[in-house]
């Protein structure tokens, strides 16, 4: 009889794919099948994908528990494999060390918990013990698996099902769909949640529909962006619209979403779609002066392709493709993250179309961290979201069943929060 409670093998797994030590969704697999590999019967899965990069986890097995942090930067997993009774646990590390491609490593087994340095509380375990409930399936286990969205201060983590449907790293982003327990699938690019079927009606209806009802008569639209489809979608509910022209960066996230989060991308065959995949930046460079009514900025965050989305160049190249009565409308980050991006994108709307041109309103998606979202404007006429004139905004909600956009909210999302407005003085 072994004179320990348990068996501690500490592991260094050295030099391993970059890539795989910031999977969440693969190294959960891994770690369970490792434990599985050794007979191990597993009792609950939780791991953490931390934003920019590193994983955290840890497998409860009815023998203890393998837990795991990876510093994808060094291509280094500290993993603990932890058990008791008489599971052979090298099992498990040969396994890892597979599956990690780990080219160097090194381990240290231990004993825990050594009888002859403890004592036996002589108290009654049957009144410990705790009866199983019911009879419960070692194949069924409740995996934890979050996805996180994050800056230094605040975060946003999603409970996802560990099922990877797309995983492209494309010459732009990481492009990933995954399935959230509670918002369903969704697109992430770079480890950023950009929609997910149970909210994204909140962002794409809020996008379109108050400049379309506020401009009342576009219809040439230019979406810069928008690579999931539903702002598109959105903008050809609108009958009075002749063409809508989408230039998204990534052919990778048209794929993805068309493929995956069909109901979003469902106007991607729309005969009034002119798709093109390239730059908006360099798009909007070459674009003749004067030819949109509408321009829709639906981009990510201000990094990588996206970066250049929130410039004064490109504002003012959006400006000049605008016809005299124009409305720019812009992915405006938020006030509560982001907010000094939040804060420079209107400065610079301001200085390009006026300080009175430049409106924002404020809208709630859930999944977006802090869930308060804006979009920003660039107003070139007098056609002025705030002096809403359109009629017939109710029967249009009714007849396409929307489910965030009416008038009321339209007019109530332009209503600026004080310390909004203090933000937004140049
Ligand atoms: N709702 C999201 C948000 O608020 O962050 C945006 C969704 S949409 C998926 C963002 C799209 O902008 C992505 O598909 C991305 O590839 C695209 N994009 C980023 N930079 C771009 C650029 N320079 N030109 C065209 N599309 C770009």
């Amino acid at each position: 009889m072994s004179l320990a409670l348990g068996n501690h093998i500490l592991v260094e797994f050295m030099n391993c794919d970059p890539n795989i030590m910031n999977d969440v969704a693969q190294i959960e697999k891994d770690m369970v099948e490792a434990a599985q590999r050794a007979d191990a019967t597993v009792i609950n899965s939780t791991f953490h994908h931390f934003s920019p990069w590193g994983v955290s986890g840890v497998v409860v097995i009815q023998e203890s528990h393998l837990a795991i942090h990876t510093w994808p930067e060094y291509g280094y997993a500290a993993v603990d494999l932890f058990t008791c009774g008489d599971m052979n646990a090298w099992i498990s590390f040969d396994f890892l060390k597979e599956a990690f491609k780990s080219q160097s490593y090194s381990a240290i087994e231990m004993k825990r918990g050594s009888v002859n340095l403890l004592e036996r509380n002589d108290f009654d375990i049957t009144t410990m013990r705790q009866k199983a409930s019911e009879w419960r399936n070692p194949e069924f286990f409740t995996r934890n698996v979050w996805f996180t969205d994050k800056d230094e201060d605040q975060a946003l983590s999603l409970r996802f099902t560990g099922e990877v449907f797309f995983d492209v790293q494309s010459p732009f982003q990481r492009v990933r769909i995954i399935e959230s327990y509670k918002y369903g699938k969704m697109l992430a690019l770079d480890d950023m949640v950009m929609t997910t079927i149970e909210d994204e009606f909140h962002y794409h209806e809020m996008i379109s529909h108050p400049a379309m009802f506020t401009h009342g008569n576009a219809k040439n639209v230019l979406v810069i962006g928008g690579g999931d489809g539903g702002t598109v979608r959105e903008l050809l509910k609108h009958d009075g619209v002749e063409k809508v022209t989408m230039v998204e960066i990534d052919g990778e996230v048209i794929k993805a979403c068309k493929e995956h989060l069909p109901q979003i991308a469902a106007a991607f065959d729309h005969p009034k779609l002119d798709l093109k995949v390239d730059d908006g930046i360099a798009f909007l460079k070459q674009a003749q002066a004067e030819s949109y009514d509408i321009i829709i900025v639906d981009g990510s965050d201000p990094v990588g392709p996206a970066e250049g989305l929130f410039s004064v160049e490109f504002y003012t190249n959006c400006y000049n493709a605008l016809k005299k009565d124009g409305i720019l409308v812009a992915q405006g980050e938020s006030p509560k993250f982001n907010q000094k991006a939040f804060a420079e994108l209107n400065h610079t709307l301001q200085s390009i179309f006026g300080t009175d041109n430049a409106p924002v309103s404020l809208f709630f998606v859930p999944t977006y961290p802090t869930g308060m979202w804006s979009f920003q404007y660039g107003i070139k006429g007098d056609k002025h979201p705030k002096r809403l004139e359109a009629a017939g905004i109710d029967a249009f909600v009714e007849a396409k069943g929307l489910r965030y956009y009416n008038e009321e909210v339209h007019r109530g999302s332009f209503a600026t929060p004080n310390f909004v407005k203090t933000l937004l003085k140049k």
